[in-house]
C-alpha cells in the first residue's frame, strides 16, 4: 500500500456538526446523542488515557498485519483526519482519511464510522473519510490483567486489539469501495473468498435460511413507509454484516490468541441483527424472541458450512 499520509480536514470532534455519518460495527449503530461519547463508565477507576504509546500500539498490529500496519503507520491517535491513500484511476483520483481516537464511552469496544463517499466534482476527486473510536473499558477484565500486569503494556495490547477489529472493517470496505484491484489487501480478499463461498450454490440452503429468518425480522419491525424493495436491501445489508463480524472477530481472535467459535458469534449477533432490523414492531415480543432464535441456529449452520468448504478447499 503507498503511504501518501497528512493531516487534513476538521477534527472530529466536529461528528456533531456531520450529518452523513452513520456507523456499522460489531455494537450497533452510534446513538445519535454524542454526549455518550464522553461519558465515563460506571464502576470503571479514573485512569489518564494518555499513557498508552503509539508506537507500541502500532509494533503490535506490525507482528499481526503489515497491510494494516501501511494504513495505520502515519496516522496519530488523536481523533484528527490523516490522509493515507490517493489513487487514481480514469482520470478520477480516489482519496481515503482516516481518523483513530481513543476514549472511554460505555461498554462498546469499537466503532468505525463511516459517511457516504465525498465526491468533488472540479476536482475529479472522491475522498472517503473513516472514524475509528476505540473504548478501552475491559482494561480491568480479569483475564487481561493477569496476562499483563503493567498497566500500560495492557492498555496498549487491548488498543491494538480493539483497532486490528475495526481495521478489519476498514479495509474491507475499502476493498469494496475502491477502483478494482486499488483496495486489494489480504484481508479484503480473505473476506471475498468467505462472501463467495456463504454466496455459493453449493450453500445455497443455509444462506437461504438466514436470509429467510432477516426477512422475516424486517417484515416485523418494518413501518408502514417501507417498501419490498428497501426491505430485501435491509435484509441484505444485515446479512453482509453478519458475516463482516464473523471474520473480524475471529480474524482477530486467530491473530492475538482470543479464539471466539461460531456458537457465541450467532448467539451475541444474530440478538444484534434482530435489533438493527427494527425490534418487535408489527408483532407480539415472543414471536419476535422465536424468529431471532430461529435466526441464531440458521447462523451457527451457515458459519460451520462456511468453515468446513473453506477447509476442505485447502
Ligand atoms: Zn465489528
Amino acid at each position: 500500500m503507498e503511504s501518501n499520509s497528512r493531516k487534513v480536514g476538521p477534527k472530529s470532534n466536529s461528528r456533531r456538526g456531520n450529518p452523513g455519518l452513520n456507523a456499522q460495527d460489531s455494537y450497533g449503530t452510534v446513538p445519535e446523542n454524542s454526549s455518550a461519547f464522553c461519558s465515563f463508565p460506571p464502576g470503571v477507576p479514573y485512569l489518564d488515557l494518555s499513557i498508552f504509546r503509539e508506537e507500541g500500539v502500532k509494533d503490535l498490529i506490525k507482528k499481526r498485519s503489515k497491510d494494516m500496519y501501511q494504513l495505520l503507520q502515519d496516522v496519530r491517535f488523536d481523533g484528527k483526519y490523516y490522509r493515507v491513500k490517493c489513487v487514481k484511476s480514469n482520470d478520477w483520483v480516489c482519496c481515503w482519511d482516516l481518523a483513530v481516537r481513543v476514549e472511554f464511552f460505555g461498554k462498546m469496544q469499537g466503532v468505525t464510522i463511516y459517511p457516504n463517499r465525498k465526491v468533488l466534482k472540479d476536482e475529479k476527486t472522491i475522498v472517503y473519510k473513516f472514524l475509528i473510536l476505540v473504548n478501552p473499558y475491559e482494561l480491568w477484565e480479569e483475564e487481561l490483567v493477569s496476562k499483563f500486569w503493567n498497566i500500560q503494556e495492557r492498555l496498549e495490547y487491548l488498543i491494538a486489539r480493539i483497532l486490528f477489529h475495526e481495521c478489519i472493517h476498514v479495509m474491507i470496505a475499502l476493498g469494496k469501495n475502491l477502483p478494482e484491484g486499488f483496495g486489494d489487501t489480504d484481508i479484503s480478499l480473505e473476506f471475498r473468498k468467505i462472501l463467495e463461498t456463504a454466496n455459493s450454490e453449493k450453500l445455497d440452503p443455509e444462506c437461504r435460511e438466514v436470509q429467510f429468518r432477516l426477512w422475516n425480522l424486517v417484515v416485523f419491525g418494518s413501518s408502514d413507509e417501507d417498501n419490498e424493495e428497501k426491505m430485501f436491501m435491509r435484509v441484505l445489508e444485515i446479512y453482509e454484516f453478519l458475516l463482516n463480524e464473523k471474520y473480524s472477530i475471529q480474524k482477530t481472535g486467530k491473530a492475538f490468541g482470543y479464539p471466539m467459535g461460531n456458537k457465541k458469534i450467532a448467539g451475541k449477533y444474530s440478538w444484534m441483527a434482530a435489533v438493527k432490523t427494527g425490534g418487535s414492531r408489527q408483532v407480539e415480543k415472543k414471536v419476535w424472541k422465536t424468529e431471532a432464535m430461529r435466526l441464531r441456529r440458521a447462523l451457527v449452520t451457515l458459519f460451520d458450512a462456511i468453515d468446513g468448504e473453506l477447509q476442505s478447499g485447502r
